[in-house]
């Protein structure tokens, strides 16, 4: 059963106004509301769309008789299938519509996971990640990515796009990464053209925190949330900003740096050659650190984290004033972006109310009061899977590379 190519679907062209066209967009609107959204009813989708319910329900019946689109939910799978376009009844892109691949190369783990545009997760692997040089990383990340399409049988041409996560600011326009004092040895490398390379396939790459402000807008605590902060707090601090529904990225992708702003004028030097920054007093190093001069040598995070939880003084200090430190940061963003919501993930977040009450009091200290009103400061819910998730958000947001093929129905 060879798949048929339908249409490259492109917005209708201004000034046509012909039927076709105007037909072509409905489609096309229709789509991207499911590709965005995964399971929703035609209702939902008219909403989304603004389209009126009878367009909606005569293109789902059109997408549904050439297998494009599905119906799902209780009925899934048993073997009914609906008629008539009962409107409550979900519908989704089925898994003839395409795939997508995300890859997240973290500091110390790989991870990969396929999805179909309905959003269901066919295939997903991790792997641990040491040791490892930048080349033979990519060869790594290839060669599991290979895996997880092979194993759920998805052909490369069935696949819609491919989006790699790294723990780095990538400048959009090199492809490079765009601060290398935070992946040593990575300086020189054109990731995004090197993993395209090894998989044969077009590769976005972006960074970590904007991966995990993507996936908790499209399934976590980010969810209905236009104007969204996502802070990832461990290792170091990055935060992703979006902005009226849409990530902002910066002139040269290094938006979001928060953990490199400066706290105190004169601090200690940071790594990225500055004084006094975020991450000199909150960063996984700045927890630790003082601990292991205090006679607890080698202390990883959740070991310090674990001494705070179970009342240690001096460990419950640096966690507080860490967490006191990024609320003032996150206080000055409050003032400048308004957001609805700051949503806080990452390793620092297992210190629960260690990090969540100094971090809400100082924001409410420091932030104007019509901006503290306006923000919810809540857990990220998605875990160490957030990055792998948002790169599969990332594909499923973007409209311009996306490619329809279905099969034809046997
Ligand atoms: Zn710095």
């Amino acid at each position: 059963m060879r798949p048929d190519r339908v249409p490259r679907i492109t917005p209708a062209e201004s000034g046509h106004g012909t039927l076709e066209a105007l037909r072509e967009s409905n489609r096309s609107r229709v789509i991207n509301a499911l590709r965005e959204h995964g399971a929703i009813s035609r209702a939902e989708i008219s909403r989304k769309t603004h389209l009126s319910r009878s367009t909606v329900s005569t293109v789902v019946r059109d997408l549904t008789a050439t297998n494009i689109v599905v119906e799902v939910g209780p009925r899934d799978g048993a073997g009914q299938k609906a008629r008539g376009g009962r409107p409550g009844v979900p519908v989704a892109l089925s898994e003839s519509a395409g795939y997508a691949l995300g890859i997240d190369v973290g500091h110390r783990m790989l991870r990969v996971a396929v999805c179909d545009l309905g959003h269901r997760i066919v295939a997903e692997r991790a792997e641990p990640l040491a040791g490892l040089g930048p080349k033979d990383t990519l060869d790594f990340a290839a060669r599991l990515a290979r895996t997880c399409l092979e194993q759920a049988h998805v052909p490369d041409d069935r696949v819609v796009g491919v989006a790699m996560s790294l723990p780095a600011p990538i400048d959009a326009e090199t492809g490079t990464i765009g601060a290398p004092y935070l992946m040593p040895g990575w300086a020189d490398v054109a990731v995004g053209a090197e993993i395209s390379e090894r998989l044969g396939m077009p590769v976005r790459v972006d960074n970590d925190a904007n991966m995990c402000t993507l996936a908790e807008a499209f399934w976590g605590a980010g969810r209905g949330c236009d104007d969204l902060v996502y802070v990832k707090a461990g290792a170091g601090i990055g935060c992703g900003l979006m902005i009226a529904g849409r990530l902002h990225r910066g002139a040269s992708g290094t938006a979001g740096e928060i953990g490199h702003t400066t706290v105190i004028q004169d601090g200690r030097l940071c790594k990225c050659g500055n004084r006094g920054c975020l991450e000199t007093v909150a960063s996984a190093e700045a927890i630790t650190g003082p601990l292991g001069r205090a006679g607890q040598p080698d202390i990883g995070l959740p070991a310090a984290i674990e001494m705070a939880m179970s009342g240690d003084r001096g460990a419950r200090r640096v966690v507080e004033d860490a967490a006191a430190a990024i609320g003032v940061a996150l206080a000055n963003l409050c003032n400048i972006l308004n957001p609805s919501r700051i949503v806080i993930g990452g390793e620092l977040t297992q210190a629960e109310q260690l990090l969540f009450d100094p971090l809400r009091s100082a924001v409410r200290r420091s932030a104007i009061q019509a901006a503290t009103d306006a923000v919810d400061l809540v857990p990220a819910q998605l875990g160490e899977r957030a990055e792998v998730l948002g790169a599969l958000a990332l594909v499923l947001s973007d409209s311009h590379q996306f490619m329809l093929t279905a099969p034809n129905r046997a």
